[in-house]
Order: structure tokens, then sequence, then C-alpha cells
């Protein structure tokens, strides 16, 4: 593709967060930015040079949005298809709408996994009552999770027995589902990597997540995070993920590490990920810089982390520890060295609503998780 130089206009679908970070990092490197989301007040609307607010299936917004970018990405996966196929037509968008159409749907991402070789959790994909019959013994207990829309834990219920299996059907409304083995897990982690239109390909370092009620709580990266044997194949499974899927953009791969130490794949996210948050700190490339490149067709180089990391989400329920609404002591985070503040400018705080996150950065692996440990006790965030 022809190279999108600084000065010209980069768009993005949707104003959240991702969006908002994406327009730091083009503005940076002198792009102007074009943002569509409906919300006035949408985080990445708010400091965009253009936001475009309508439905992202309305066409005049589309053609808004066209007219002002000279490529087009996207911030989160629901982009409904028709808005990324319109969009394309005109200009490139990255990631391209077939890898985005997989990423949607739990079944056909898990379908994508097998042809790539790498393993994913026994599952069944349920259509209809019928399915439900004819589920494997083997896949009780399970989690039974909707194909489609689903996200830090929300349209997902475990399921121990048959009857279960079959009430938590109807709680979902009986839309199509994949149901998966429950695994024994002994850890999690992710990889970011980035593609080129041209198959080039780089990666940050495997990050080692925990997860709190279905939700991203804590990342760490660097010495210790995870045995350099799992990182080497969750590097490896990743590239060969991206590769499959012919991706241009920032993919994220999400992985269960088992107790007997096997690499199993969890899902993907086409775009940057809360789990790559750290390299806005710790890595001389941010995700964010990676999605910039990738869709101006600028030189992807391999990012190198200059230091361990630790990342703490900052959640909703973080400003009513006392009871009412207040902001959490953020002069006292701010005490202690090496912590790095992300906002992301959210006007209500609820429980459960990423409202921001902070990454410990330090000399050390030893150093950087005394500081977040104390960031976390400062904050009434539980310790990990
Ligand atoms: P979401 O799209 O909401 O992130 P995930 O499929 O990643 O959904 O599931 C959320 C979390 O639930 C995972 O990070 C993991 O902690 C747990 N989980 C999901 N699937 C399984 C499974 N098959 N076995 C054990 N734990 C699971
Ligand atoms: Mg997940």
């Amino acid at each position: 593709m022809t190279v999108i130089l600084p000065g010209a206009t980069l768009g993005v679908m949707g104003g959240g967060q991702l969006g908002r970070m994406f327009v730091h990092a083009a503005q940076r490197l002198g792009y102007f930015t074009a943002v569509l989301d409906p919300d006035p007040a949408s985080p990445a609307g708010l400091v965009s040079h253009y936001h475009v607010k309508t439905g992202y299936l309305d066409q005049d917004g589309l053609a808004q949005l066209m007219q002002r970018s000279g490529a087009i990405t996207t911030e989160f996966e629901n982009v409904p298809a028709p808005a990324l196929a319109t969009l394309g037509a005109h200009r490139p968008v990255a990631p391209g709408p077939d890898a985005v159409a997989i990423a949607q749907d739990r079944a056909q991402e898990k379908a994508h996994f097998i042809r790539c070789a790498v393993p994913c959790a026994p599952h069944a994909v349920l259509e209809s009552a019928a399915d439900l019959e004819r589920v494997p013994e083997h896949l009780l207990p399970g989690i039974l999770k909707t194909s489609r829309l689903g996200y830090d834990g929300k349209g997902q219920l475990r399921v121990a027995t048959r009857e279960e299996l079959a009430r938590a059907w109807d709680e979902l409304k009986n839309v199509p589902c994949v149901l998966e083995q429950l695994l024994p897990l002994a850890a999690e982690c992710s990889v970011i990597v980035a593609r080129s239109h041209e198959g080039a390909m780089v990666h940050l370092p495997a990050q080692w997540n925990l997860h709190r009620g279905g939700i991203l709580a804590v990342t760490q990266a660097g010495t210790g995070a995870l045995p350099d044997a799992t990182a080497a194949l969750a590097i490896h499974a990743s590239r060969a993920i991206a590769d499959g899927l012919r991706y241009v953009g920032v993919l994220c791969v999400e992985f269960f590490l088992l107790q007997d130490g096997s690499l199993v794949v969890n899902e993907m996210a086409p775009r940057p990920h809360n789990s790559g948050h750290y390299s806005m700190d710790a890595c001389d490339v941010s995700q964010f810089e990676l999605q910039v490149r990738t869709l101006a067709g600028l030189p992807l180089v391999q990012p190198r982390l200059h230091s361990p990391a630790i990342m703490l989400n900052l959640l909703g329920d973080l400003w009513f520890t006392g009871g009412a609404e207040a902001p959490p002591p953020w002069e006292q985070v701010l005490a202690l060295p090496g912590v790095h503040l992300h906002l992301y400018g959210k006007l209500g705080a609820r429980p459960g609503r990423k409202m921001g996150h902070l990454t410990v950065t330090g000399a050390t692996s030893d150093e950087v998780r005394a500081t977040a440990l104390q960031a976390a006790a400062v904050l009434g965030i539980e310790p990990f």
C-alpha cells in the first residue's frame, strides 16, 4: 500500500479508551485524527481533531469519516460488519472486515485456531435445542458463552450438569453459544502482535494476566512474569494466528496456562488490548504506535521492553470505597516512584467501568512489584 505520511488524517471507529490512546499516539506522530462515535462525551471524541457523532451504521456519518480520513481502524470488535464493508470499499481499513468477522464470533474464532494448529479448549457449538442433547459428557462442567457480543465475563455462565446447561441456554436467550470445558488454569497470559500489509510481524513480550470477576485486574511484563518456554510458545502461536488471518493491524491473543504446564489459546481481540497498556510506559514502541504504523503503512520495528512493568486496572469501584462517590487519592499514588497514571476522561464512575489504569516501571521486577502493591494498598485494590 502507499504510505500515509504524518500530516494526513487517520480515522477510528469507536470512541472508547482504546480509541483515545490510538488518537494520542497518532497525534504524537503528527497525524490529524477523526473518531466516529455517537456519544458526544466519548473518551476519544473529546481529544480528536474531528468527531463524527453518529451511529456506526449511519451512511452520512460513515461518509463524513471517509471524507476526512486517509485510512480507518477500529477500537472495538463489535463494529457492525456492513459498516466496515462500506468503509473498506473506499479507504484502506485495518484490520480488514474478514478478520474482524472471525474475531467477533467465538465459534469461527475457535475454528481458526484449529486451522492454525493451535490447541484451544474442547468445546461444542450450540445453535439449537437439539445441539444441547448432543453435548458430550466430557464438556461438563463447562462454561457456556454466547458466540457473539461477550466481553469482560459478560454473556457467559458456568454449568455443571445438563439441567444447568439447559437453564443457562434459556437465560442467554437461546442465542448461538459455545460450550467450553472448564479447564484447570494455573495462569493466564496474552501476546500483542502487529502485522503489516506486506506480512511483516513484530510483537510485544508475552504478558501475565490476572482476571477478577471476568475483568482484567493486573498485567505483568518482564523478568519473572512467565516461564521463558511458555512465552516463546505463546508468541509463536500468536504469530501463526495473525498470519493465518492475513491480519493487518494489532491483534491480541489470550491464552490459558494449564496446571499440567500446557498452553491453550482462549480468544483474540482484533485491536490493541487492555493487557498491552503497559507498553506505553515500558516499551520504546507502544501497542498504539504499532496500530498507527500498521494503518499508515509505516515501517514496523520490533518493540523493546526497557523496564519490567506491572499494570493495574482502575475500575469505577475505586470511586466508591468510602461509600459515597469520591475520586481515589491520586496524589498519594503519584508520590510513588515509577507510577504512571492514565485516566480516560470518563464522566461517571460505575462499578466495573474501566476508568483508567496505572503502570509501574522500575529497575527490577521486585522493585516494580513492591511499588505496585503499595499503589494497590493506597487505592483499595486487593493484593495479588
Ligand atoms: P471475555 O470475552 O469476557 O474476556 P473469556 O472467554 O476470555 O471472555 O473468559 C473470561 C475469563 O473467564 C477468562 O479470562 C478466564 O479467567 C475464565 N475462563 C474462560 N473460559 C474458561 C475455561 N474454558 N476454563 C476455565 N476458565 C475460563
Ligand atoms: Mg477474555
